[in-house]
Order: C-alpha cells, then structure tokens, then sequence
C-alpha cells in the first residue's frame, strides 16, 4: 500500500465509523429516529425552515443579551425555551460538508435541501457532476407551494440551496434563471443584478420572464400590499439588502425595503390556507456577513430583527399541529463573545452597552476609509458610526492595516476589518475568534408534528429526510 492509499484508506474508514455516509449508519441501517419517523409520514402540511446563516452559539446569547439590556425583552428564540410553555425539540446539528468539516453556506443548505453531504461551494451537485433533486422541486410537484424570504441575493447559497443545482455558487445568473423555469411560487430578497438585462452575462431580462409567467413584480416596500394575489417576485436591492442598523438611519431606505419580519408576514399571509400545504425557508443571511466583518452593531442586530421573524412563524404556528418549524444556523462564524472586563468582570455589561449608541456598522466606517486616509479621517468617521473617541495609536493600526504593514500574531486578522474589530473590542468587550466559518455543531429548534422522534444530536443531511417524510412527499424526491 502506497503512503497516498493508505491515508486515503484510513480516511474512508474513520468516515465510515463516524457514520458519515448521510442518514446511514456504518451498519447500512438507517438512524433509528428517522425510521420511527417512517410513522408520522404526511402529518405536516406545512414547512418553515428558519435559517440565521453563520450564527455561532455566541451570536444568539449576544443578540439575546442587548435585546435585553436595550428594549427590556428576550429574544423570541431564547423565550421559546423559557416561557412559552410550547413543546419544542432543541439539539445540536453537525454542518459537516463532504470535503471539509467547517461548511459552506452552499454545501450546508444543499444538505438541507438535497439531502447529500456535498464539496463546499457547489449547490446540490456531487464532485461528479450528478444533480440532486432539490427540496423545493420535490413540494412543487407534489403540489405544494414553495417560498424563499432572504435578506442576501435571492440567488445567494442558502435560499439556492432548497432550489436550485449548480457546480458553482456564484452562478448566480444561472440560480436565477432556474428559478424562472422551475417555477417557485414566491421570491424575496435582494439581487437585482442578476434578474436584468443590463447586469446579467448573457443580457436576457429576467424580470420580463417572470412577468410573462403571471409572477406579480415588486421593488418597494409599499407595493407589497396591493400585489396580486398570483406569483410574487420581491426584489428590493441591485445585491444583498443592508444591515438592519443601516437601514434604520436612512429614511430612504427604511421606506423602501421591507424587513425580514414583514416579508415573513406577506409570504405566510400568501402561502397559508392552501389545501396541499407549502415549503418557506426564511434567511437572515446578513448576520453571516456581520460575523464575516468582525462588525459587532451589524450582526447583532440583524440577529435581533431575525429573531422578529422567529416570532411571525411562532405566532403562525401557535394552536396548529399540521406545521414543522424549523429554526437553526448553517455554522459558526467567528465566533463572537462578550469577555469578562474589569475587576470580577464588572465592566462587561457596561461596555457591551456601549453598542446602543451606534448609528452605522463597521462596513459603514470602512467604506469611505482607505489607505491615504489620515489618523484623524479614521478618527472622526469611527466616532461618527459608533460615538467612540478611539486613541491615536489604535488609529495608526488601522491605517496600518489598509496598507499592509501591520503584523498580527494570528495573520488571518490583519485584515481592516478585522483590526477594526479588535480595536473596537477595547469599548465593547466583544471579541472575535477569526473572520471566517467554524466547526461549531449548530443550535437546532424544531416544533410540530414528528419532533418527540429526534435525537438531541443530528446530521445535517437528516432534516432532508425529515421534512420530505413528515411532507409525505418521498414519492417526489427521485430523480
Ligand atoms: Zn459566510
């Protein structure tokens, strides 16, 4: 046995213990709970499938903690498991990818939505090319409706990955134009560019598609209450929709585009009452890009108005049986955390409180700021965003960082960004492991019809099996 086999031997055979293989154990069985699920087949009419993208464990007790201390109230995920009394399953979820145990947005949500463990950044497509029939085709033709709500692209991984199959992620005109030809029922989000003729590669007019298709075609927030009662195209952005806290302090913008809570009420108003039931994922994809950019106001309360759509889907779920709801994460990103300041950690809460008083995230700071800006430009455009009056000598870092001279200990965090939220850290306390994804196994809350069979501890690939099991709708989920 050559070196090169025998590692790959060893590979293979501690996957095959790990029971990687999605759904089946090394014994060729598959796991217990789905087979008791076999049970319970057609008892959801309905699915919602809530996804924080790139929310670490750490992201959920930050959001939950200045919702808290700044509006006086738990998050609506944090009192599902308090206060509501409501019957909940809660768990960890392991995100793997097939190449890598630190996942993708789009190998994740083709796990979810194709039901394989896949190369990270193809959606719904093995290394060999063969496409896997995605969740929300499978609804279609049972009969069902489908729907996807996003804050990013509505070409972006997550939403993509319940619906589409490409080798590439960022064949985002392509995930658009699938779109059209399959068919789905409602769309919103942002991604513009990708739907007109003037920015797509091959210059066809999508949004002229979809109209000759019956869709109904919105671009305002306004507009989304008077649009018909067919097929909804939303699209409210030329790329993602902006952070929550950007938004808020520009009128324009707070007019124009929707909030997550407010398209998760247009589309559960438009897909409820159907007689063969429906599919909705609902991303709150920016939070992923919040943790991306060490930008602590970005994040935070972009998970907080997430959490507003949790409890749309609460509320909508309250009193039925015949919904699952799903409300988890595709991974950890950076992994974010209040660390203890001052004499017995005093200062944490203090400083963490600092953050009521930002107007703009970091990607606002950074925006204008490059490496010709002087100490005091940095200066006066970080108090602006955040009312911090940051040393001169944390500016010079920065500015080090924009022109590639500064050295840091651990080199993926000599990024601007990430120096700026490091220097940050200093007021707020809130400190970041990396600027990229993580390992972590995810958090997981389901309600409704099948959960008492899960295992507290799950693969991804099983929500899959799941939600086309409790659908009742295995039938359709060939070829
Ligand atoms: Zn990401």
């Amino acid at each position: 046995m050559s070196s090169m086999s025998r590692k790959e031997f060893l590979r293979n055979s501690a996957l095959a213990s790990l029971g990687l293989a999605p759904t089946i154990t090394a014994a060729g069985t598959p796991r217990h709970w789905l087979q008791r699920l076999k049970g319970k087949q057609g008892r959801a009419k309905n699915i919602i499938f809530m996804v924080s993208d790139g929310m670490s464990s750490g992201t959920l007790a930050l959001a939950d903690l200045v919702k808290q201390r700044q509006f006086g109230q738990q998050t609506s995920w944090l009192s599902l498991y308090d206060s509501t009394g409501r019957k909940y399953h809660r768990g960890l979820m392991d995100m793997a990818s097939l190449d890598s145990p630190v996942t993708d947005s789009a190998a994740a949500a083709s796990s979810w939505g194709g039901g394989k463990r896949i190369n990270n950044g193809a959606i719904n497509m093995s290394p060999d090319g063969r496409k896997y029939k995605p969740i929300a085709e499978i609804f279609r033709d049972a009969g069902k409706k489908t729907g996807l709500v996003t804050t990013t692209r509505i070409t972006h991984a997550t939403p993509a990955g319940f619906a589409s199959n490409v080798p590439d992620r960022n064949m985002e005109d392509t995930i658009a134009m699938q779109y059209l030809e399959r068919g789905y029922d409602l769309l919103m989000g942002g991604g513009a560019r990708h739907f007109e003729k003037e920015s797509r590669e091959d210059g066809k007019d999508l949004f002229a598609g979809f109209r000759a298709k019956g869709y109904s075609i919105v671009s305002e927030k306004s507009q989304l209450q008077s649009a018909g009662k067919d097929k909804l195209l939303g699209i409210f952005s030329d790329s993602h929709l902006p952070y929550t806290i950007d938004r808020k302090n520009d009128s324009d913008l707070n007019a124009s585009v929707p909030t997550i809570a407010e398209m998760t009420k247009v589309a559960l108003n438009r897909l409820d009452g159907l007689s063969n039931g429906f599919l909705l994922q609902v991303e709150g994809g920016r939070v992923d890009h919040g943790a991306h950019g060490n930008d602590a106001a970005a994040l935070i309360y972009d998970q907080i108005e997430f959490d507003e759509a949790v409890k749309v889907a609460l509320d909508y779920t309250a009193g039925r049986d015949d919904t699952l709801l799903i409300i988890t994460t595709d991974h950890g990103n950076a992994n974010p955390a209040v660390n203890g300041a001052g004499d017995r950690y005093s200062d944490s809460g203090a400083m963490l409180d600092n953050i009521q008083q930002f107007r703009h995230t970091n990607e606002w700071i950074l925006s204008e700021l490059d490496q010709n800006s002087t100490n005091s430009e940095i200066l006066d455009r970080v108090e602006e965003a955040t009312d911090i009056g940051i040393t001169k000598k944390q500016a010079q870092m920065i500015r080090k960082s924009m022109n590639g001279t500064l050295t840091t200990v651990y080199e993926a965090k000599d990024s601007p960004k990430a120096v700026l939220g490091s220097v940050l850290a200093n007021y707020l306390s809130i400190n970041w492991l990396g600027t990229v994804h993580t390992s972590d196994y995810v958090e997981l809350a389901a309600l409704g019809p099948g959960i008492e069979e899960m295992d507290a501890f799950t693969r991804n690939t099983e929500l899959f099996d799941m939600m086309v099991t409790l659908a009742g709708v295995t039938e359709y989920a060939a070829g």
